[in-house]
C-alpha cells in the first residue's frame, strides 16, 4: 500500500512551526507497513491545497492529511476535498447536534461559524474528536482513501491513535513492518558498517545504521504479511547483529543509558550524585531524561574553577565523584570535567559505583553543546559498565 502525507498550514510554509505531525505519521505509516513516498506541506489556500490532493489521489492509496479543519475562513481542507472529488459539503444532522453539545458542556455559545465543522460530503464519514471542535474526515472512492485530521498535536494523535490507525492497519495487513533498533557506543558510524559487512545489503529483513546523540542505531525492519511472521524473520537478523557489534551494544529499542543505569541502581536500593566542571549541568540534566533515575538522584553539583561548592580544585574527575558522594551519602557517583589542554577541549569522566571505578577520557571537535551533551553519554556509559561490574 502506498501512501502520502500532507500538511496544511501557512505556518508551516513560513518556517514559525515544525511540521512534527508529518514526522510522526511517517514513522507510524512505516509501522503499518505502507510505503511513503511523498511528503508535503501547503499553505492555507484552497486551489492550491486541491492540487495536492489531486496528486494524492493520482498517484497513492491512502492520503493523510493534517490541518486546516479550524473553524476559521482558512481552515479549507474540506472544502479542498470536496473540490477534488468534485463533491458539495452538507451540513450532518448527527455531528451538529454533537457539535452543539460539545460547546454546551463548554457552557459556550457556538460562533456560527463553527457550524463548518459539522458538514460532510457523500463519501466521507467523521472521525470523533474526543478533546477538540474539529472532527476528522475519513473519506473513500474510487479504491483511494484520503484521512483528514487536526493540526493540532494531541487531537490529531488520539484521532490517530483510535480511529485511523486500526482502520488502515486492517487495509494494509498486506505488509507488517516490525522493527528492533540496537544500540551501540564505542563504535562510528562507518566503523559499526564495516562490522555489519554484508549484512546492510539484506533486503528483508533490512539493516540500517543512525548516528544518534547517544551513539549509533542499528535498525533492522522486517516485512511480512503478518506480524508473527515477521518477527520471526526479525529475530535471528537482530541476532546474527547483536553477535556482531556485542562488545559496544549497551541496550535495545526503548532503553537508554539513564534507563538502564535506573535499573541498576533500583537492584541495589543505590543512590546517584553527580559533580561536573565546565559543562553547565550538562550532566544533571542527562540525568534527568529518564524519570526513575531523577528519583534515585541526590542532587549534583556544578562546580567553579575553584572548586566551589564541593570544596575540590582539581581536574580530575574521580576526586570531584568521590567528594560528591562524601557531600550527599549517595553510594555512586558519575562526574566529568571539561578543560582545555593545547588549546583543545578534553573531556574527562569518572564514575564510582561503590568503590567500582570507571575513567575515561575524549577529545572531540564538536561546538560546546554538542560537547557537553557528548561529555554527559560518556559519563552515563561509563556509569552503567561500573554499575554492572558493582550488580
Ligand atoms: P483545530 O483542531 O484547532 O481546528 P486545525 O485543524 O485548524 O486545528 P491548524 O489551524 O492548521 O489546525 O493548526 C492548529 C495548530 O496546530 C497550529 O497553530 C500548530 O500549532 C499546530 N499544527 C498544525 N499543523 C501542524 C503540523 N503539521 N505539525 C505540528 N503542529 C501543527
Ligand atoms: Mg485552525
Amino acid at each position: 500500500m502506498r501512501g502520502e502525507i500532507v500538511s496544511v498550514g501557512t505556518e508551516l510554509l513560513l518556517g514559525m512551526i515544525v511540521d512534527t505531525n508529518a514526522q510522526y505519521l511517517a514513522q507510524q505509516l512505516a509501522d503499518l507497513g505502507i510505503d511513503v513516498f511523498w511528503v508535503s506541506q501547503v499553505g492555507d489556500n484552497l486551489g492550491r491545497a486541491v492540487e495536492v490532493l489531486d496528486r494524492g489521489l493520482s498517484r497513492s492509496d491512502v492520503t493523510v492529511v493534517t490541518g486546516g479543519l479550524g473553524p476559521t475562513e482558512d481552515d479549507l481542507t474540506r472544502e479542498a476535498i470536496g473540490a477534488a472529488l468534485g463533491e458539495t459539503l452538507t451540513v450532518d444532522p448527527e455531528l451538529e447536534q454533537w457539535l452543539r453539545d460539545t460547546f454546551a458542556r463548554r457552557g459556550r455559545p457556538m460562533p456560527e461559524r463553527n457550524m463548518k465543522q459539522a458538514t460532510l460530503i457523500p463519501s466521507a464519514r467523521a472521525l470523533p474528536n474526543p478533546v477538540g471542535t474539529a472532527p476528522g474526515w475519513w473519506v473513500e472512492r474510487d479504491g483511494k482513501i484520503i484521512v483528514a485530521m487536526p493540526g493540532v498535536p494531541t487531537e490529531m494523535r488520539l484521532m490517530w491513535d483510535q480511529r485511523v490507525r486500526p482502520a488502515l492497519h486492517t487495509r494494509a495487513g498486506a505488509g507488517i513492518l516490525v522493527t528492533t533498533n540496537l544500540k551501540v557506543l564505542g563504535l562510528g558510524e562507518g566503523a559499526v558498517e564495516e562490522q555489519l559487512g554484508d549484512l546492510v545489503h539484506s533486503t528483508n529483513p533490512t539493516v540500517a545504521t543512525y548516528a544518534k546523540p547517544d551513539g549509533v542505531q542499528v535498525r533492522i525492519s522486517a516485512k511480512a504479511s503478518d506480524e508473527t511472521i515477521a518477527r520471526e524473520m526479525l529475530a535471528p537478523m537482530a541476532q546474527k547483529v547483536l553477535e556482531v557489534l556485542e562488545p559496544w551494544v549497551y541496550g535495545r529499542d526503548e532503553e537508554t543509558l539513564a534507563s538502564l543505569a535506573a535499573q541498576r541502581l533500583a537492584a541495589r536500593g543505590w543512590t546517584l550524585t553527580s559533580a561536573e566542571r565546565g559543562t553547565a549541568g550538562a550532566l544533571a540534566m542527562e540525568i534527568g531524561t529518564d524519570s526513575t533515575l531523577a528519583e534515585q538522584f541526590r542532587g549534583g553539583f556544578v562546580v567553579a574553577a575553584d572548586g566551589t561548592p564541593l570544596g575540590v580544585g582539581s581536574l580530575d574527575p574521580l576526586d570531584l565523584a568521590g567528594a560528591a558522594r562524601n557531600q550527599t551519602g549517595a553510594e555512586v557517583a558519575v562526574a566529568m570535567v571539561l578543560s582545555s589542554e593545547d588549546g583543545r577541549p578534553v573531556a574527562k569522566f569518572a564514575a564510582n559505583a561503590a568503590g567500582h571505578v570507571q575513567t575515561g577520557s575524549s577529545r572531540w571537535n564538536l561546538a560546546i553543546p554538542e560537547l557537553r551533551r557528548r561529555a554527559a553519554v560518556e559519563t552515563l556509559a561509563l556509569l552503567l559498565r561500573a554499575l554492572r561490574e558493582a550488580t
